[in-house]
């Protein structure tokens, strides 16, 4: 792309944020404005009262979302999962790792402008409270150089006040999603001596959020996160990215009125300034733009007091624009998208598909068989349970599939107290004539109040069958 030429020592040898002698460069971004930011901001209202509303909804009297790691349990929309059920989350993981790689290639980084929990607090919360009290950009610019006045005193008191207790707030909602709103009840309410762990986790929490919003921010995202760094390996030029439409932008020039050959682009530099990550979208796409449409914005309104189409800067695919293409939903991008609606599809069913009741069962150890009267054999097993709700309830037992009996040793039914363990022992009792090999495959039906909840399958040993 011969325009980029001229550029491309500056902006492929500088970071953004970074001046010549290796020091942090604060960005100070222009408030954006426009249709897309509109968007995000209601996104984010809906976002903030998910977050921050979901540690107190319940189904039946549990959280709907709780990862307690300490416990190992995991309460996912009402739905327990135990340790016995990692494979579940393993299997998710790799299927989540796989959907997040094809909903790139797809979509480039749209999660990181309209999802991630990172930009929507820093841009939509942090960086609005900081456009309130220090003012837009020029404004904090100018504040930053001041010498150190009462006024300038007050306004970083009032601002870094405001962002420790947003941060506190946020490390206590966020450790509620792991202990469950009434253990952090607790924590707020006794003494520090009797919760000093849960007590360093909110100073550790709100510490970490407080630096990450108030100092760290776009460096997040342009150096530490993993999933920022696999852009260049995830994205091709059919993947639809924030991107700069050079064919119809140059040759910038600021006063295109006299220029008649010049582009759209009129080289005001307000993508640049709105910019919160500080790179010049112009360039073409960079790992730093995390998709936050602030250029879009800037852009569409100098479009429209130019009396130009709007979209130089939109969401699009390096090869639309170089073919000069309309943006189109191509044939990959459906393949991905059918892949990755196909791989969510099934997360969800391991999800919600995962039994209320998991068991086992194992023959007692050291036992072989015993002969009961003439006729008939029995072994002698042990069965355990867990209940993954949190009802009581009884379950039974029945042989499934062949001739014989179940004798339980001692109650009939097997008791499962809420969210607990289980065990039990039986016989299964065949007929002699029943038996046609020396091991024997069964299966056992569990029944929770008349209804079929589970198979499991054991075998049966028996004698050396008589061959007549
Ligand atoms: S280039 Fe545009 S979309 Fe990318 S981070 Fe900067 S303002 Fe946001
Ligand atoms: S905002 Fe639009 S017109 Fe202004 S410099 Fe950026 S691309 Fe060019």
């Amino acid at each position: 792309m011969a325009f980029l030429k001229e550029s491309e020592h500056s902006f492929r040898d500088d970071l953004s944020n970074i001046d010549e002698k290796g020091k942090r460069k604060w960005i100070f971004p222009t408030k954006p404005k426009g249709k897309f930011t509109r968007a995000r901001y209601w996104l984010s209202y809906f976002y903030f009262a998910l977050f921050f509303g979901l540690p107190f909804l319940r189904i039946h009297g549990k959280p709907v979302l709780l990862f307690n790691i300490p416990e190992g349990k995991f309460i996912i929309f009402g739905a327990i999962f135990w340790p016995q059920d990692f494979f579940i989350f393993g299997l998710i993981m790799v299927a989540a790792i796989l959907a997040i790689a094809l909903f790139t290639m797809a979509y480039g980084r749209i999660f990181c402008g309209w999802i991630c929990p990172q930009t929507i607090f820093l841009e939509s919360l942090f960086r609005r409270i900081e456009y309130l009290i220090d003012g837009d950009a020029a404004r904090q610019r100018w504040l930053r150089k001041q010498a150190w006045t009462p006024k300038k005193a007050g306004k970083r008191i009032l601002k870094h006040s405001l962002f420790l207790l947003i941060s506190l707030l946020i490390a206590n909602t966020f450790l509620a999603y792991i202990i469950g709103t009434a253990a952090l009840f607790e924590l707020m309410t006794e003494p520090i001596a009797q919760h000093l762990g849960g007590f360093m986790a909110i100073l550790v929490f709100t510490g970490v959020f407080y630096g990450v919003f108030a100092f760290l921010r776009e460096l997040v995202c342009t150096n530490i996160c993993p999933y920022g760094r696999l852009q260049s390996v995830l994205l091709d030029k059919d993947s639809i990215v924030v991107a700069y439409d050079y064919k119809r932008g140059e040759p910038k020039a600021k006063f295109r009125k006299v220029q008649g050959d010049a582009g759209d682009c009129i080289d005001c530099d307000q993508c640049v300034k709105v910019c919160p990550t500080g790179i010049d979208i112009r360039n073409g796409t960079q790992l730093e733009c995390v998709n936050c449409t602030a250029c879009i914005d800037a852009c569409d309104a100098m479009m429209k007091n130019i009396n130009r189409p709007l979209g130089l800067i939109r969401y699009d695919s390096e090869n639309n624009i170089a073919e000069g293409k309309k943006s189109t939903f191509s044939p990959k991008l459906k393949a991905y998208t059918a892949a990755l609606l196909a791989i969510i599809m099934g997360i969800a069913v391991l999800l919600f598909n995962s039994e209320n009741v998991d068991g086992s069962i194992i023959r007692s150890a050291g036992m072989l068989y015993q002969e009961r009267g003439t006729d008939s054999i029995s072994n002698l097993y042990n069965i355990k349970f867990i209940n993954k709700t949190f009802d009581q309830f009884d379950l039974t037992l029945q042989l499934e599939d062949r001739q014989g009996t179940i004798a339980m040793v001692g109650k009939q039914e097997i008791t499962m107290k809420p969210e607990s363990q289980g065990a039990s022992n039986f016989f299964i009792v065949l007929p002699r004539s029943a038996l046609q090999n020396r091991k024997e495959k069964l299966k056992v039906g569990v029944y929770q109040n008349g209804k079929l909840v589970l198979y499991l399958k054991t075998t049966f040993l028996g004698p050396m069958p008589q061959r007549s």
